[in-house]
């Protein structure tokens, strides 16, 4: 379905859960996250009858996220579910990766298509900073277990921050030259924890271009978010996602669903629709989605307001 301006929206996006096994410094506070209790989240049904609705609107792309989608029981359950549904042809997951490895195969079988791993330093001393709880050798495994069983493609998310790991760039455009995944540098972006880092961490993604002359522009393949590279030669290729300094608004096809079961038209703005209220009416259900499809906002302000108008953080909302 398009909404107001014109956009098709074909993707949702669905926080499956607001718990996780790290504490990303970007993303949640080290200490005094209260778990939402179970009763407060979406059961596995009502997901499913959400993602059957949205369906008919013209949705047919899903993405589960999190917090950390790979500690819901059942994920591969109601992947195999939404797998069923005729109109959706793409299912992806956004994990941390630290439970992948032993989850992939299983995921893959139930009709995962394709994942995107966080992984935001290849130093283990780092890694341990950054999530505060990780274990490395878990992600990287993760990650070759997903490329071996061929899950297609596999992207590594990597928020790009000042004085954290930006002197790890070229460590992972190296990654790409043997390795066949996309390696997507996302801007930090100011909401939630993101806040309290944002001025000192925050690097646009024209300053990591400027010193790397040998990257070439991928012009033949589309991406609604990512601007593509690669180094001559690489196996693989790297994206940069940039919310903030090339905002891609005008692109986006998205729409949001968290875990307690609000409906967000836009990652930055305050507007939610409570779906909790109309699940048990198949079309009340239906107009609220139309209605948030329908009045999406045409942008966020965060360049100019340099804070998310978002109520929600970014693991409440999935990123
Ligand atoms: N736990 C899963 C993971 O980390 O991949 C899924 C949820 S996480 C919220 C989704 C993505 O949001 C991750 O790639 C994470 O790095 C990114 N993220 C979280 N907070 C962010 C922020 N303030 N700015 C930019 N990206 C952020
Ligand atoms: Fe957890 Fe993902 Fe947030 Fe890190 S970015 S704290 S892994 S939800």
């Amino acid at each position: 379905m398009r909404d107001s301006h014109g956009r098709n929206i074909n993707y949702l996006r669905i926080s499956v859960t607001d718990r996780c096994n790290l504490r990303c410094i970007y993303c949640m506070p080290e200490l005094g996250v209260e778990s939402l209790k179970h009763t407060d989240i979406l059961r596995f049904e009502e997901i499913l009858k959400i993602v059957r609705i949205s369906e008919t609107l013209g949705i047919n792309k899903i993405r589960y996220t999190g917090g950390e989608p790979l500690v819901m029981t059942d994920i591969d359950k109601l992947i195999y579910e939404t797998s069923k549904l005729q109109g959706i042809n793409d299912i992806a997951i956004t994990t941390n990766g630290i439970l992948l490895a032993d989850m992939a195969s299983d995921l893959k079988k139930a009709g995962l298509k394709r994942v995107n791993v966080s992984l935001d330093t290849l130093d283990p001393v780092k890694f341990k900073n950054i999530t505060r709880l990780g274990n490395l050798d878990k992600v990287i495994e993760s990650i070759d277990r997903c490329i071996i069983i061929g899950l297609k493609p596999v992207k590594i998310n990597t928020v790009l921050m000042r004085g954290f790991n930006d002197t790890e760039f070229d460590d992972f455009l190296d990654l790409t030259r043997e390795m066949p995944v996309e390696i997507r540098f996302i801007e930090l972006m100011p909401i939630g924890e993101g806040i309290k880092i944002y001025d000192k961490s925050k690097l646009s993604f024209m300053e990591m271009l400027k010193n790397h002359p040998e990257l070439i522009k991928i012009e033949d393949e589309k991406s609604s978010t990512a601007q593509l590279y690669k180094l001559p030669g690489a196996k693989g290729k790297i994206g940069f996602i940039s919310p903030v300094s090339h905002k891609f608004c005008s692109d986006c096809n998205k729409i949001r669903l968290t875990s307690t079961g609000t409906i967000k038209p836009c990652l930055h703005s305050k507007e939610e629709i409570n779906l909790r209220q109309y699940l048990n009416n198949e079309e009340m259900l239906t107009n609220a989605l139309k209605q948030v499809i329908f009045n999406k906002p045409l942008e966020h302000h965060l360049e100019e307001e340099k804070i998310s108008r978002s109520e929600k953080t970014m693991y409440q909302i999935g990123g």
